[in-house]
């Protein structure tokens, strides 16, 4: 349909010849969506014109939404578009920025001069000609369909409308349009409603169109949900996108989202306090908060729409879209819309259409550039001293500085610095040694960051340990102290003296590839990247094996003590030439920047020797993940997305639905997240419960779990979940929510004592590992007494909220757990040691798992074993 694509306004009369009924004229769009609009540039192609339907009759895929803004960059002299970055499955990510073509002319200058407002050292600028800055940020989650239509409608206005009105917030105001934070979501479920959209449309929420099929569209391409993603940053839209934001730092951040079919609309200010975060000036939730709705009311009820604020919605966790602009002196605020899920559906006050709902998103957007031009001077003074007092509050804090490091994870410790830099935070290098809280920094090893900072509100969400809530309800996390996510020893620190260089970009890391031998090669595994080295040494077929006792060898440069877990690679052993094998080495030290050593000589300086019994070949890992209804579709995706990105290994994706008919031969490894298995049934649960018997590895975490047990796949035993209402007999209906909200666990962090000699402990140099719960999943300790690979500590509690008697059944219950059955084993975690991607304390454990869960036998077992 190029022929009227390209030129829409010539084309448009015969477009409504061709298409007749099934296309609306424009007019009719613009008088529903615009009605009050006069003086609309004919010469800018409206959506409909572009596209050959109305928005609201159906869903836009994305390329097309792409096209059409491209198209109004190629038209108009008030915008322009740019790629940031591509998501997974390659959709451009684009921004679409309108203004007025005079601040179009004066585009950097405007940025570098924005920029001097979040810099307390420097002047700051005259603020009377400051533009201010607004992002629109549409549909991160994909099946949250209304607001990428709502983006195309919102550019196309705030181009089109040639009012004074319109012309003078374009003077005042640079918007952003981000039409999707996720397009491959968006896209999976613009396929899913597209492909069933009925004509006429069926309302009826039974029917195909409003119900995805697993895992639907909300996550991106390994199903993570970047609505959480915007601290940890583990995904490539996430880090493409923060830095777009850190050129800009706007002032506004609208996040639209679409909640229940039968709820009305929200928006900020959410509940006073307890959806707050502490650390954000007041200013921002009382002042500008309240600024705004002014206008978001005011657009709602030209529409007669409904709508409510001040309600419980999480504001706290810096890492939403909606938060994450508080942290940076500007303010986020979340749109939910009632989802229509599809074209229309029913709900409690009649009919939902897309089109309604598209219409209510349109219009508070539209207030939100209005409010954002009018208030222009009081949002840029905000960033001003929203930046002042980070600095002025980080030199009160009673630490006055952060030290980490990590002696033995060179990987690990850059992970997390190149996190920390992202987010623009000022790391300095550790001058000289230093021991806090019993921990050893070591110059090389470790780093600073002060809290007197302009990032200061960011650097304590990090590093600091929450314990206090003003209120016991959370949204998901309570906790995100990220040094603990990475298992990082740091400690706070009373002075910043110790900080040395600034470090505003981490030097290459320095691997060493071994001289040739004729002997072997030896690899470390306490570097996080040993794991992703040895799938490719196998997957290059090369024949690995681990040690289970420590030893010290005689390398090519000199003597060098290795842990158990360390890999060897005997050369005679292997089917390759030692020619080509050092060429493998050679590679994967190079791709994975991991050093290897080499002996010529199998007697070691000390400890066993190369051929000792205590040395065992691994496996390479032929692992399957059960997926499909049911099945936790975040934690699958974290395993997926850490076995692709970390370790470049493939995983099988297998829908619980076909399980019961397949082969099991090719699969020495499988994984069953969190989620209800009732429905794969006996048959299916004894034919697993028979691979294991006969050699296999199975890993569970969470209720999968606690399934392996009750089905007698595992031994083992499962302590019975709180009771309702913590026992009280009587307790007022409007109490509810928040009795039951305290009870349940909703995300904090705490400390697990871990038996590093055990293979699954491998790696680890400390016994004391911080762990994420998230579930009431709670294992007891097993019968045998080397089972029991992690257990909570008695005083495990680290961050976050827990209850009092969830907090006691917690203590010293199992976190990590093995049981032998037959020729294999049932790995058991009662957490999920992958959350969020970014874990990189305990998702070292599932890698042990996989590499080294083939190996385990537990001594005393036949004993065990007995049901
Ligand atoms: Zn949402």
């Amino acid at each position: 349909m190029d022929f009227f694509t390209r030129k829409p306004a010539k084309g448009l009369l015969s477009t409504l010849l061709l298409w007749g009924a099934l296309v609306l004229p424009a007019l009719a769009q613009n008088s529903y969506y615009f009605p009050k609009a006069k003086n609309l540039d004919p010469s800018i192609p409206t959506p409909e014109a572009f596209l050959g339907y109305g928005i609201g009759e159906r869903q836009t895929r994305y390329d097309r939404v792409v096209a059409y803004l491209e198209e109004l960059a190629r038209v108009s002299d008030k915008a322009t578009i740019e790629t940031i970055g591509h998501t997974y499955e390659h959709r451009p990510q684009v921004i679409l920025t309108i203004t007025s073509p005079e601040n179009h002319g004066r585009l950097e200058r405007i940025r570098q001069e924005h920029l001097l407002l979040t810099d307390p050292a420097k002047a700051a600028p005259d603020m009377a000609n400051m533009p201010a800055l607004v992002h629109l940020g549409y549909n991160v989650h994909g099946n949250e369909s209304s607001s990428t239509e709502v983006s195309m409608l919102t550019a196309y206005y705030l181009i089109a409308n040639q009012d004074p009105e319109t012309q003078q917030h374009l003077q005042e105001a640079v918007v952003f349009i981000d039409p999707a934070l996720n397009p491959d979501g968006r896209d999976r479920h613009t396929n899913w409603v597209s492909m069933h959209q009925g004509n006429p449309a069926v309302s009826d929420p039974a029917d195909r169109e409003h119900n995805e099929v697993w895992p639907g569209g909300r996550g991106n391409h390994y199903w993570f949900d970047l609505n959480r993603d915007w601290l940890p940053l583990a995904h490539v839209e996430s880090r493409n996108r923060l830095e777009f934001y850190h050129k800009w730092l706007p002032n506004v951040f609208i996040d639209f989202h679409e909640m229940g079919t039968n709820s009305t609309y929200y928006f900020e200010p959410s509940k006073p306090y307890s959806s707050e975060n502490r650390l954000i000036p007041r200013s921002t939730y009382d002042g500008l908060n309240v600024l705004l709705a002014r206008y978001h009311a005011e657009a709602l009820d030209e529409l007669g729409s409904l709508y409510f604020t001040k309600e419980q919605y999480d504001n706290i966790y810096p890492g939403y879209g909606s938060t994450y602009p508080d942290f940076q002196g500007g303010v986020g605020i979340t749109f939910e819309q009632a989802s229509s899920r599809g074209n229309k559906q029913e709900n409690s006050l009649g009919v939902l259409t897309f089109a309604f709902t598209i219409r209510n998103h349109l219009a508070t957007g539209l207030a939100t550039v209005k409010a954002s031009a009018e208030n222009r001077e009081t949002l840029l003074r905000h960033q001003r001293e929203f930046y002042q007092s980070a600095l002025a509050d980080g030199r009160k804090n009673g630490v006055r500085a952060y030290v980490y490091g990590e002696n033995h994870d060179a990987t690990r410790l850059r992970k997390f610095t190149e996190l920390l830099l992202a987010h623009r935070i000022e790391v300095y290098e550790l001058e000289k040694p230093l021991t806090a809280d019993g921990r050893k920094f070591e110059k090389g090893k470790a780093y600073v960051v002060p809290t007197e900072q302009p990032q200061y509100r960011l650097v304590e969400s990090i590093f600091a340990k929450n314990k206090e809530f003003d209120d016991s309800v959370f949204y998901d996390a309570s906790t995100w102290t990220l040094a603990l996510a990475y298992n990082l020893p740091h400690a706070g620190l009373k002075s910043k003296a110790t900080a040395g260089k600034r470090v505003t970009e981490l030097a290459p890391v320095a691997f060493t590839v071994p001289e040739q031998t004729r002997y072997a090669y030896l690899l470390d595994w306490a570097d996080y990247n040993a794991a992703g080295a040895l799938y490719l040494l196998q997957n290059r077929g090369v024949i690995t094996q681990t040690v289970f006792k420590p030893f010290t060898a005689s390398t090519s440069s000199g003597p060098k003590a290795y842990q158990p877990g360390s890999i060897t690679i005997p050369v005679a052993s292997q089917k390759i030439s030692a020619d080509s094998l050092y060429k493998v080495i050679q590679e994967v030290a190079a791709k994975k920047q991991i050093s290897f050593e080499s002996v010529k000589t199998g007697l070691s300086v000390q400890g066993i020797d190369l051929g000792s019994n205590n040395i065992r070949t691994l496996k390479k890992p032929e692992a399957l993940i059960l997926t499909g209804q049911g099945v936790t579709s975040y934690e699958a995706g974290e395993v997926w997305f850490l076995l692709d990105q970390e370790l470049h290994m493939p995983i099988s994706k297998v829908d619980l639905s076909s399980f019961p008919r397949l082969s099991l031969s090719r699969y020495n490894t499988i994984v069953l997240v969190n989620g209800a298995y009732n429905s794969l049934g006996k048959t299916a649960a004894d034919k697993l419960k028979r691979w294991v018997q006969e050699g296999g590895t199975l890993i569970t975490f969470k209720s999968a779990s606690e399934w392996a047990i009750k089905q007698g796949i595992a031994q083992g035993n499962v302590v019975a979940a709180r009771d309702t209402a913590n026992g009280e007999l009587r307790i007022a209906f409007a109490d509810a929510a928040p009795t039951e909200g305290a009870q349940s666990v909703g995300g904090s962090i705490y400390e697990v004592d871990l038996d590093i000699t055990h293979p699954l402990g491998f790696g680890f140099t400390s016994r004391k590992l911080p762990v994420y719960r998230n579930s009431t999943t709670i294992l007891s300790p097993a019968k045998n007494p080397y089972s029991t690979v992690a257990q909570y500590t008695k005083d495990p509690w680290l961050s976050g909220y827990v209850s009092k008697s969830n907090l006691d059944k917690i203590r010293n219950s199992a976190a990590l757990l093995v049981s032998d059955q037959g020729q294999g084993r049932v790995i058991l975690f009662a957490d999920n040691p992958n959350f969020r991607g970014t874990w990189y304390g305990t998702n070292r454990l599932f890698f042990n798992a996989i590499f080294f869960g083939s190996l385990i036998k537990t001594p005393g077992t036949a004993v065990a074993a007995e049901h």
